[in-house]
């Protein structure tokens, strides 16, 4: 058994980020080599002088001088900017990278991470989603691993585990929350504020992903993810709603077996597993008591209301620049959203006019992704 797991965090300070470090706190046997926020020098300090790793890197240029001076009287190297966020995600040393900072802005480290050899521990959805077909083919000819975060994609994971042959998986059985505003309508939804659509139900997370979470987008986003991880047929992925976010997801194979991964709504467990695969290790306070949960129910999605789930599925069947137009459009969008520039509803109208002005473009390369990602950014604002 390997017994120490040497990682580096791309965006530590955000709630998956807090929640690695949580994981590292109680597992000794994990050593933080390398870690990098986008701005909050606050946080990064105190996990910088209580983990010392080797180099510490801040997106924002001034808030990386300010670092610099406040851990001068340590032996910790402060870098900034996106070649910063590169070197963490290469850094000597780590065998694994966290990606967790949030948006596109995870596709370049993560494929330089993959290039440098190192294992990736993947939350950073939006990499899979933009670059998946670039990301899966390298991380094979590199011969690394590409271990799902996602607490769906763990699910998944998990229960592919035994799973032999690929061939004999029929179908995903992908679980969604429904979120805050399950079972409303589009005219329920129209005065919708940030901070309606801030409170979820089960999870706590960061706020494009909570946003995302109500809208049904996070799904969407999930289902493409899937796509690239497990190498399925996007048709062949069913999302279920499931409101206690017990069954994290599921797995039909051809005998019409299915096999589930279950357990409380705590991001620690995947995210743990994504670090020590394929051990477990122990884990304090979440254990599942079935009997607070007398009825797990499923339901279809209302698909009608959150047609951006739609979206997902269609950009994800088309393939080429969508998918990227249907994230960074729906990034721009929330952060619209978010600052009350724009309505709630706008935010799926935005990402569908966005996707329906969209140039095709066949397997596009790394320029063609950052160019969709412009394009979509430029028209949702426009
Ligand atoms: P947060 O917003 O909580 O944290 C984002 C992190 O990334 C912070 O450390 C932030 O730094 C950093 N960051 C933000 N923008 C940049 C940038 N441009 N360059 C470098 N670093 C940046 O997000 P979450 O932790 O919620 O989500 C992270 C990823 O994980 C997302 O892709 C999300 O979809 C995925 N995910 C999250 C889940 C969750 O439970 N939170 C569940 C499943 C997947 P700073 O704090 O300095 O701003
Ligand atoms: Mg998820």
């Amino acid at each position: 058994m390997k017994n120490e797991h040497n990682i580096s965090i791309l965006g530590s300070t955000g709630s998956i980020g807090t929640q690695t470090i949580e994981i590292a706190r109680e597992n000794p046997e994990i050593k933080i080599k390398a870690l990098a926020a986008h701005r909050n020098i606050k946080l990064l300090e105190e996990q910088a002088r209580e983990f010392k790793p080797q180099t510490v890197s801040v997106t924002d240029e001034n808030a990386a001088k300010e670092l610099k001076i406040k851990l001068a009287d340590t032996d910790i190297k402060v870098i900034s900017g996106e070649d910063g966020l590169i070197d963490i995600a290469t850094a000597d040393g780590a065998d694994t990278v966290v990606t967790a900072v949030v948006g596109i802005a995870g596709l370049k480290p993560t494929i330089e991470a993959i290039n440098a050899g190192k294992n990736i521990a993947l939350a950073n959805k939006e990499t899979l989603v933009t670059g998946g077909h670039i990301v899966t083919k390298l991380a094979k000819e590199k011969s690394v691993a590409l271990l799902p975060v996602d607490s769906e994609h763990s699910a998944i994971f998990q229960s592919l585990q035994g799973c032999r042959d690929r061939k004999e998986i029929k179908k995903i059985l992908l679980t969604a929350s429904g979120g805050p505003f399950y079972g409303k309508k589009r005219e329920e939804l129209k005065n919708v504020t940030p901070s309606d659509a801030l409170k979820h139900p089960n999870w706590d997370m960061g706020a494009k992903v909570t946003i995302d979470s109500s809208t049904l987008v996070n799904k969407g986003l999930e289902v493409m993810e899937a796509r690239w991880l497990f190498d399925v047929d996007i048709d062949d992925i069913e999302v279920l709603v499931h409101r206690q976010s017990v069954v994290h997801s599921m797995v039909e194979f051809c005998d019409n077996g299915i096999i589930a991964q279950l357990g409380t709504p705590d991001m620690r467990l995947p995210i743990q597993y994504a670090i020590t695969y394929p051990y477990r290790k122990p884990m304090k306070n979440n254990v599942l008591d079935f009997t607070k949960y007398p009825s797990l129910t499923f339901d279809k999605p209302d698909t009608e209301t959150f047609f951006a789930l739609e979206l997902a599925f269609r950009a994800g069947r088309e393939g080429g620049i969508l998918p990227t137009v249907f994230n960074s459009a729906d990034e721009a969008a929330v952060e619209l959203f978010l600052k009350g520039e724009i309505g709630y509803l706008d935010i799926a109208d935005r990402i569908k006019a966005a996707m329906d002005n969209a140039p095709t473009v066949e397997n596009p390369s790394l320029d063609d992704i950052f160019a969709a990602d412009k394009y979509a950014r430029e028209f949702v604002k426009k």
